[in-house]
């Protein structure tokens, strides 16, 4: 397996830029960590705006919706549209409209927040579960609506056994129902610690219909590179994306056949990937995203 390449000075950091025309960031991790934006991304931004470069900035997190994320960009002072930001809600209201071309006349049941439930409305799909926040389980409660045609779990802080059931229910009387999952992160870091993630609540219906998916949204999986390619026509050879995860962002690039560069002011030391048999190697590395503002 070929060493990444690690870019050191200017001169590196000019040459990678020059190489690509869109870059896919994913945000934690690279652009800032919890509340804290990482030094040097602002104008690190603003160098690649100004030579033209296209951004994506590609999350995982299926809580919020575009909306939702741009207010984020907003409050660290980071300059951001809500058209280059594609969260796993989002892609997953795109892949059901465009990809799947889920009926109209259907409705979603959702394991997740407002996120999912505002994408979904905004692509004209409707949807129930949300009003099940909260509730305490009642067996009567789980009665079919015969318009649902389709299930999806993501990040749910509020979950509880009701919205499970009924999520169980759906796809065990139906088997026309599609099963899909924002994005299968087993955990997600929590300010000082890690919390469960969509993965680890999908993984309870999954267990208990015996099966897996239809489909699995984001980072490191197709669907959502599909849904990006689809709507940016992008040309592989001249995008590369930048995270701070191997298993999820860097492994996201390799499936969607694009160049990937990992920073390290998130999860993945450069242990990670510099030993001969390590299983996810990026094509380029850095210590930090924010250190292209040298160019600035
Ligand atoms: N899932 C949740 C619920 C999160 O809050 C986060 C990060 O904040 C993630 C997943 C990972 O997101 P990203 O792809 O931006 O690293
Ligand atoms: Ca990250």
């Amino acid at each position: 397996m070929t060493k990444p390449i690690k870019l050191c000075n200017i001169s590196d950091y000019q040459s990678f830029i020059d190489k690509f025309d869109t870059f896919l960031l994913d945000c934690d991790g690279v652009l800032w960590k919890g509340n804290d934006v990482i030094p040097g991304v602002q104008e690190s931004l603003s160098y690649m705006r100004k030579k033209g470069k296209k951004l994506l900035f590609v999350t995982n997190n299926s809580a919020k919706s575009r909306a939702n994320y741009l207010e984020k960009f907003k409050k660290l002072n980071i300059e951001a549209y809500e058209d280059e930001i594609f969260g796993s809600s989002y892609a997953s209201a795109y892949y059901l409209k465009n990809v799947l071309k889920f009926p109209k006349e259907k409705k979603i049941y959702i394991v997740g927040e407002s996120g999912i439930a505002d994408e979904l409305a905004l692509e004209g799909i409707r949807h129930c579960g949300f009003s099940d926040n909260m509730q305490t389980f009642k067996s009567d409660d789980i009665v079919s609506d015969p318009e649902v045609g389709a299930v999806i779990c993501g990040i749910d802080h509020y979950v509880n056994y009701t919205k499970l059931a009924k999520a169980l229910h759906y796809l065990k009387t139906n088997s026309d129902c599609i099963f899909l999952v924002t994005n299968d992160d087993a955990t997600y870091p929590f300010k000082d610690y890690i919390a469960p993630g969509a993965g680890s609540i999908a993984a309870s219906i999954i267990k208990a219909l015996g099966r897996e998916p239809d489909g699995i949204m984001g980072k490191p999986n197709k669907p959502m590179m599909d849904c990006i390619a689809q709507k940016f026509k992008l040309n592989n050879e001249r995008t590369c994306m930048i995270g701070d995860r191997l298993e999820t962002d860097v492994q996201f690039g390799i499936n969607g056949g694009i160049s990937t560069l990992a920073v390290l002011t998130g999860i993945t030391a450069e242990k990670d990937f510099i030993v001969n048999d390590a299983p996810i190697v990026p094509d380029y590395y850095m210590s930090s995203f924010g250190d292209f503002s040298k160019l600035f």
